[in-house]
């Protein structure tokens, strides 16, 4: 039988091992500027075109390389940086497998030009899925820019798995973060679609932080600075009441290289532990120094994981350095034993009894209710009994008074979407002749219906209703806002505002009303009308953390993100106690709402117990 074995023509392979390198056009951008950095660059420009879809450029002002290097350099594993095996373990370079140019000119078309200081004239190379197209003596600054485009334009199926640009902008933004905290001594410059995204001078690393996150970043940082034989540690920790809600302001950098390690991680945790609310993440921004011998970052291709030799010992100075530090600039809770008691309280409420105070808030009033727009909590119970409440309110009236007409009645109620609820109504055995409700636990109202009882969850049902509520209006585009008296000024970092530029729109359609939405901050003279004012940068914070979490893939589903944060800032609380007026009131926009039995996160809001339950109980 003849040989079947043959070796795959280079340009096949090269796609192959590309697929390792790169996974998306973040991929691209991380390689390139480590290379930049690697050539010992000052200067480092990102220029990105549709989430890099289009084109990923960058251009560096460091040592460039001669003619035959830059040949070279798209060739697989040809590297400047390592010459044998025993190199490995002593790296100070992020690159070192001579792999990442090779694989991104298998799968795009792209463009260097490369000069040396000496030399007068530079090198520019066009390569096309592998094949080169040209090479040319051209007049260049020195450095190099290599530009990348039409990624994966060879691999279809690839390009159709990349996500929608807000996706891809957001891990491309993710990476040049990491690659610019790792060097504050690099000026960076980063543009997207033309426009200037991040401007980052040569600083300190405390500067680079504060650019890069908002200058109300600088207050909470709290420095963490440790020497010892075996790791040095220099960088920052948030202070725990600037907790996020989430991971992303967690940075671990190992000799300047960005690494993810749950072990690590861990132990920060540990320093913070009784300092944070539940639900809440720790910001930290830290470098550790090692010696290369005892790490091994060879052990995954896109390099962000590491394995270190010693890591209880590191584990343990980390935990101690980063507790120091909190507990030194006193943000560790202090015992102070020489307090006076007596001046705990005023003396003349010793002895007197406490009683809890009490908030009368009105969270279920409802801004979005039609022609109700200005109504204070006394006309609730005229506001609900208009249509389509009014079908639920009429079966109460149905069975309080025509007792005979019900059948009838309720075949008439339309429930768009939950035929569980004409199984609650359709019963027969009506015991209960009076509508009443009842709080439990300032969590649960119960309220009885035909067939027995009905339990909902107060916190889950408000939402359900402001949910249909906002989207409703952000879809109709009319808003009920309320002018503030003083616009009120909030800041941002730059990835935050780019996050609220795209749901601008639909804020408004909410009520926000922005009088200036730039550079790092905004001033808002409208909210909607039950947003309290001094709630609005938490609800936005809180947006932003969800958003950021479930980035929006269409216009549409930004709509709704924005709907179900809002709702989840806005709703009454478990724990809020609620009138009688607000308890009907929540119970009948609730049924008015088209998806009444989940919430907009599809919690369960309400659950039934029939009388039929009961009696097998009670068996
Ligand atoms: P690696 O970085 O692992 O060595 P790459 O494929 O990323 O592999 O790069 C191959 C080689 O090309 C590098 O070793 C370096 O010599 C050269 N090179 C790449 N980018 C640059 C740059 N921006 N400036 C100077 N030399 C570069
Ligand atoms: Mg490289």
């Amino acid at each position: 039988m003849a040989d079947i074995i043959q070796l795959l023509p280079d340009h096949v392979a090269n796609q192959i091992a590309a697929g390792e390198v790169v996974q998306r056009p973040a991929s691209v951008v991380k390689e390139l500027l480590e290379n930049a950095i690697d050539a010992d660059s000052n200067l480092i420009k990102l220029i990105v075109k549709d989430a890099g879809k289009t084109l990923i450029q960058v251009i560096d002002n460091g040592k460039g390389m001669s003619t035959t290097d830059a040949r070279l350099s798209f060739e697989r594993h040809a590297t400047s940086k390592i010459r044998s095996a025993e190199d490995l373990f002593s790296l100070n370079t992020k690159g070192f497998r001579g792999e990442a140019l090779a694989s991104i000119a298998a799968i795009a078309h792209v463009e260097l030009k490369t000069k040396q200081e000496q030399e007068e004239l530079g090198t520019q190379i066009v390569i096309e899925g592998s094949e080169v197209k040209s090479q040319e003596v051209v007049v260049t600054p020195k450095g190099t820019s290599i530009a990348v485009k039409h990624l994966f334009f060879n691999i279809p199926a690839r390009r159709n798995f990349l996500k929608s640009n807000n996706v891809e902008l957001r891990h491309i933004i993710d990476e040049f973060h990491r690659v610019a905290l790792a060097h504050p001594d690099i000026a960076f410059i980063m543009f997207h679609n033309g426009s200037e995204s991040f401007n980052l001078p040569k600083g300190k690393y405390r500067q680079r932080i504060v650019n890069i996150f908002g200058g109300k970043t600088n207050e909470k940082l709290v420095p963490v600075e440790e020497e010892t034989e075996v790791l040095k540690i220099s960088g920052f920790v948030g202070k725990p009441e600037f907790a996020r809600k989430t991971k992303n302001e967690q940075f671990f950098f190992v000799n300047n290289r960005f690494i993810k390690s749950a072990y690590l991680n861990h132990a920060i945790n540990a320093a913070f532990e009784g300092l944070m609310k539940d639900n809440s993440y720790p910001s930290y921004f830290l470098n550790l120094t090692v010696d290369p011998k005892t790490i091994d970052i060879n052990i995954h291709p896109t390099k962000t994981e590491i394995k270190f030799d010693d890591e209880h010992t590191l584990y343990a100075i980390l935990r101690s350095s980063v507790k120091h530090s909190l507990g030194q600039f006193n943000i560790a809770p202090v015992l102070d034993f020489d307090r006076d008691r007596n001046l705990d309280t005023p003396y003349d409420f010793e002895g007197k009894r406490v009683s809890n105070p009490t908030i009368d808030v009105d969270r279920s009033f409802n801004p979005f209710q039609e022609e109700k727009s200005s109504n204070k909590s006394g006309s609730f119970s005229t506001s609900y009994r208009k249509e389509p409440t009014a079908h639920w309110e009429s079966l109460y009236v149905g069975l309080e008074s025509k007792g005979t007409k019900t059948t009838q009645e309720f075949s008439e109620v339309q429930f768009e979407s939950e035929p569980q609820n004409q199984s609650l109504f359709n019963e027969k055995s009506a015991i209960e002749s009076k509508h009443r409700t009842y709080q439990l636990h300032n969590k649960y109202i119960i309220s009885t219906i035909k067939s027995g009882m009905l339990i909902l969850d107060q916190h889950r049902a408000h939402q359900r209703v402001l949910y249909e509520g906002l989207l409703k209006h952000t879809t109709i585009q009319e808003a009920v806002s309320q002018q503030l008296l003083f616009p009120l000024a909030l800041q941002f970092s730059t990835s935050e505002m780019e996050l609220l530029e795209q749901l601008k729109e639909d804020l408004e359609h909410t009520g926000f009303v922005f009088s200036k939405f730039a550079n790092n901050s905004l001033e808002i003279t409208g909210v909607p009308v039950n947003v309290p004012e001094s709630e609005v940068s938490i609800i936005l914070e809180q947006l932003i953390s969800d958003v950021e979490q479930e980035v929006p893939d269409s216009n549409f589903s930004a709509t709704d993100l924005l709907a179900k944060s809002l709702s989840k800032s806005l709703a009454i609380k478990t724990g809020q106690s609620l009138t009688s007026t607000e308890q009907e009131y929540l119970l009948n926009s609730l049924f008015a709402c088209k998806e009444p039995s989940v919430s907009p996160t599809n919690k369960t809001t309400f659950i039934t117990m029939s009388v039929d339950d009961f009696d097998k109980k009670f068996m």
